[in-house]
């Protein structure tokens, strides 16, 4: 909201609010024989009832109109107006509005000051007035009725409005608090007749208590109904959420939905993640500040240390509503404008494997009841994390080759069907292979021992992997072959691409650590290598043929030309 908006607020506050009840006291002025003890009495009530508001879809909604109406027709429209305008004082005292919100004491005085007008002035234009005399006359019902309806009309239609013109919300305007708002008022509305007849009847003030006790007992049930309904809701969406986790098979995505459907689910401001390392410190591995993910960059935290810190020795959820409860703990990267914190432990297996903290700039922005939700969706994270990291270790492991790291066959025979694929369907030009095997490596390993083999198998992965980067794919195709997979390469480049390599490997010794000589420095191993390139289509119509002639060149090429050379498949 602007402040220009908030400005004028105030202003039109200050320009018809007092001035309005002078005029109201002017030409519909109380009785005079009202008793000051009984107008305080019914405000008591009128208090009661204000300090008991449901929230509901952010609207508080409270029950106050069967006392008004009561008071309104025993002394007027004056006095229904004084005892309104203190109960809304006492309503958005009782909901903490924040001092940023300040505004609405001016706003809502002005509202409810309109409505007490408009629907007074309806019943005393239609003949109404007020007394004890109306008893008897069952026209009172009719224009009471009248009141209440006008009365109910008007603040629905102001409602409307500060929602589509002064908070520009765009709808449904209609929701759950409006349906609330209107049932509720159906239920109590006809209490104010009972509450008037009474209070005019030989029970006189008493009556306040027999209709005021059922009625605070109303008022608490369906404030607990809304709750524990509130409360489904949230787990059901809860259990929800635990599927959408457990599908997930990658664990950033995991991560991402979480932090999603809670930030969706709370009025969070600040989403932090840590992970628990190597049970020594907290590090943060995810941060989403205003709905925007950011670097996690955030010195690591010890046990104990921080907000974090303590929920991990702790083990224990912690539930903040405004600074002054956290100040103490001084943590890390909670920001200065921060107030309500939530910080819940994620437990796999009896032990804390992270902590999720929420912030809000907001007093008292999350219940308790939601820090029970969090709980429950933090066990379905930390199944659903574990789940995708074994998923992503055991597909690493199925792709990869344990020695080199590089991808295994199967997965390279995977990947060339598929490109393949792209090939024929005209998606690429061209597929370049190259097949390059080691001279000699059997007098390699048994030279300096199948240890020293491994290590060079490792280092020729490297180099290989360093070269090519990501013009192409390289794999470790059989013991010590290797394959190199080049889409959209023509086949001179592959030519010269795998000439490069070839002087790669034989220019540049292989260093063992393993088998130092006899003064334990490190040997320098000089190898070579035998290469064929074959490129499709032009050399093959069929994956297999691809790698059956690139095999072919390498062999008749390569090898049998003497080895160490680069050939390319002729047909
Ligand atoms: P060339 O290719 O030049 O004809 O001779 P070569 O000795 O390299 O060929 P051959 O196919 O006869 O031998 C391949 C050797 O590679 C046999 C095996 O000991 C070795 N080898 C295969 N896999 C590994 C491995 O994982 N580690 C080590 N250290 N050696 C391996
Ligand atoms: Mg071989
Ligand atoms: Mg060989």
């Amino acid at each position: 909201m602007t402040s220009i908006v908030k400005k004028s607020i105030w202003f039109s506050w200050l320009l018809i609010v007092p001035v309005g009840l002078w005029l109201t006291y002017q030409v519909y002025p109380p009785p005079g024989d009202i008793s000051l003890w009984e107008v305080f009495t019914f405000l008591l009530l009128m208090s009661v009832v204000a300090s008991m508001p449901m929230v509901v879809n952010n609207t508080p909604i409270f029950l106050i109109q069967w006392v008004s109406l009561a008071v309104f027709l025993t002394y007027g429209i004056f006095v229904e107006m004084v005892l309104m305008q203190i109960s809304v004082l006492i309503l958005l005292m009782r909901l903490r509005v924040q001092k940023s919100d300040i505004y609405r004491f001016p706003l809502n005085s002005l509202m409810f000051f309109i409505v007490s007008l408009v629907s007074g002035l309806i019943f005393y234009t239609l003949g109404g007035t007020h007394g004890d005399h109306l008893t008897d006359d069952p026209y009172t019902y009719i224009l009471g009725t009248v009141y209440g309806i006008s009365n109910y009309g008007v603040n629905t239609l102001f409602l409307i409005l500060l929602q589509a013109v002064v908070l520009k919300l765009k709808g449904p305007y209609f929701g759950k608090d409006f349906i609330w708002e209107t049932v509720t008022t159906l239920i109590t509305f006809p209490i104010g007749f009972i509450l008037f007849e009474l209070y005019q009847s030989e029970m006189g003030i008493y009556s306040l208590l027999f209709v005021g006790i059922p009625f605070a007992s109303l008022s608490i049930i369906l404030s607990l109904y809304y709750s524990s309904g509130k409360v489904n809701h949230f787990l059901q969406s809860a259990a929800e959420i635990g599927h959408q986790l457990a599908e997930r098979l990658k664990s950033d995505d995991v991560l991402d939905l979480f932090v999603q459907k809670v930030i969706e689910m709370l009025p969070v401001d600040y989403a932090y993640i840590l992970d628990v390392e190597e049970d020594k410190e907290l590090k943060l591995i995810h941060k989403v500040e205003f709905g925007e993910v950011l670097d996690p960059v955030a010195e690591p935290l010890e046990k104990g240390r921080g907000i974090s810190g303590l929920v991990w020795a702790e083990k224990k959820p912690v539930l903040f509503h405004s600074k002054k409860q956290w100040k103490h703990i001084n943590s890390g990267y909670i920001p200065a404008g921060a107030e309500s914190i939530l910080g819940v432990p994620i437990v796999r297996n009896n032990q804390v494997i992270g902590v999720l903290v929420l912030a809000a700039n907001k007093k008292r922005a999350f219940e308790k009841s939601q820090l029970m939700i969090i709980d429950i969706l933090c066990s379905y994270f930390a199944v659903a994390v574990e789940n995708a990291r074994h998923h992503e270790k055991t597909k690493e492991n199925s792709e990869r080759c344990a020695l080199t790291g590089l991808y295994n066959y199967r997965y390279f025979e995977n990947m060339l069907s598929l490109e393949f694929g792209k090939l024929q369907k005209g998606e690429r030009d061209l597929l370049s292979l190259i097949l390059l095997d080691i001279d000699h490596f059997k007098s390699v390993n048994d030279t300096y021992g199948h240890q020293s083999g491994n290590e060079i198998l490792i280092e020729l992965g490297e180099r290989l992997s360093k070269r090519i980067g990501n013009i192409g794919s390289v794999a470790r195709y059989g013991g010590e072959e290797f394959v190199i997979l080049l889409p959209d390469m023509m086949k001179g480049d592959a030519l010269k691409l795998a000439e490069q390599i070839r002087l790669l490997i034989a220019d540049n010794p292989f260093t063992l650590m393993q088998s130092m000589d006899d003064e334990g420095k490190q040997l320098d191993v000089n190898i070579t290598a035998s290469i064929g390139v074959a490129t499709a289509p032009q050399d093959a119509e069929d994956s297999l043929a691809l790698i059956r002639h690139a095999d072919r060149a390498l062999y008749v090429g390569a090898k049998r030309s003497g080895r160490n050379r680069v050939a390319e498949y002729v047909k």
